[in-house]
């Protein structure tokens, strides 16, 4: 199998062209046809000599993974089916999801298939976990869409934890900021992560993307009920762990909420929640949940939502309730490959 150039950073990049032959500056050559002009083949890269390409295409190819399916939303909301990545032993499938609203266009990014951390109500934790995708296959998301060229932002908060992938992750995030790449400021990206405590300040200290936390409850008891990372990662460390770091400027923090009816909904857990973010630069984001199978919650009604929403916003608190997006075609994380690997499955 030939290694991909795709997914691969300046230096590597550098290593590549020595071991070639080729010029040095044929490197920032090659990262602007990937990165820039998103070509798939090395036959595009035509301000590299012919032989240098085909000295290239000996061992290496441009390594684009190419969607498989789409769907179109009403409102516009595209999500996207790729191939699980070459490194990945079982078949199956992860999801991109474009959100356009107003100017902007946001993708949102897989990074793993499946995900090992078990949280009780997602779809991709039900999956289990199939394998890490590599930068390549990250990178894929963003060039092989049809709207590749006109994305505006990023958010890390499709299938997979991104901090238990971080190597790949962070060399995305390279690619995706570096000057010879497709140089976003690193404000138009957000990681999310239910709080890797040890992985998350790596993150911290080498990146300045946004950073978004899956709260849900504030109460240890209840949240180790709904997600195991609890147990090793308690929610008030990785709050103390944000607290060490600066978001009066341009970087973000903000908290998800997935609001699940009696569960994590009444005053009570607003008020516990105020005190855990008190004097912290931050946004809370309310999300409705999408009932999956075998998980005894629904969402909270509009009304108690609002009456959430604005307990935290009186106490302080910034606080929206997210706007579900894409319903239609099942846009919530990991619904649509959870179904194409049953169909899968059913057929075998
Ligand atoms: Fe993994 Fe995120 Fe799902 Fe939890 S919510 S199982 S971390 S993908």
């Amino acid at each position: 199998m030939k290694e991909r150039l795709t997914g691969k950073n300046l230096e590597e990049l550098q290593a590549v062209v020595a071991e070639t032959g080729l010029p040095r500056f044929a490197a920032s050559q090659i990262a602007q046809w990937l990165y820039v002009k998103r070509v798939d083949s090395i036959d595009a890269m035509t301000n590299i000599s012919k032989a240098g390409r085909e000295a290239l295409k000996e061992r290496y190819e441009a390594g684009v993974t190419k969607y498989s399916m789409s769907r179109t939303s009403a409102d516009g909301t595209k999500k996207y089916l790729f191939p699980a990545g070459a490194d990945i032993q079982e078949a199956g499938m992860v999801e991109a999801v474009m959100i356009p609203d107003g100017d902007r266009r946001t993708l949102c990014v897989s990074s793993q298939s499946g995900c090992r951390m078990g949280c009780r109500f997602c779809m991709t934790g039900r999956q289990g976990f199939h394998g890490n995708l590599a930068a390549a296959d990250i990178i894929s998301q963003f060039i092989s869409i049809d709207e590749g060229a006109d994305l505006t932002n990023a958010v890390f908060m499709g299938m997979g934890e991104p901090l238990d992938n971080y190597d790949n992750v962070s060399r995305a995030i390279e690619i995706l900021t570096a000057p010879w790449g497709f140089a976003w400021s690193p404000k138009r990206i957000t990681l999310s992560t239910i709080g890797v405590i040890p992985v998350l300040r790596r993150y911290m200290e080498e990146s300045r993307c946004h950073l978004a936390v899956s709260l849900h409850t504030p109460f240890r008891e209840e949240r180790l009920s709904i997600m195991p990372v609890e147990k090793a990662y308690p929610i008030e460390d990785v709050v103390d762990l944000v607290r060490q770091y600066d978001f009066s400027g341009q970087r973000r923090v903000s908290f998800e909420y997935t609001m699940f009816a009696g569960f994590n909904d009444d005053k009570r857990h607003a008020d516990a929640l105020v005190r855990l973010l008190k004097g912290l630069e931050c946004r809370v984001n309310l999300i409705r949940f999408h009932r999956i199978p075998d998980f005894p919650y629904t969402t909270s009604s509009d009304a108690v939502m609002d009456a959430f929403r604005d307990r935290l916003n009186r106490s302080g608190i910034v606080s929206t309730i997210r706007a579900s997006r894409g319903e239609d075609i099942m846009a919530a994380c990991g619904m649509l490959a959870g179904q194409h690997r049953q169909r899968e499955r059913h057929s075998q």
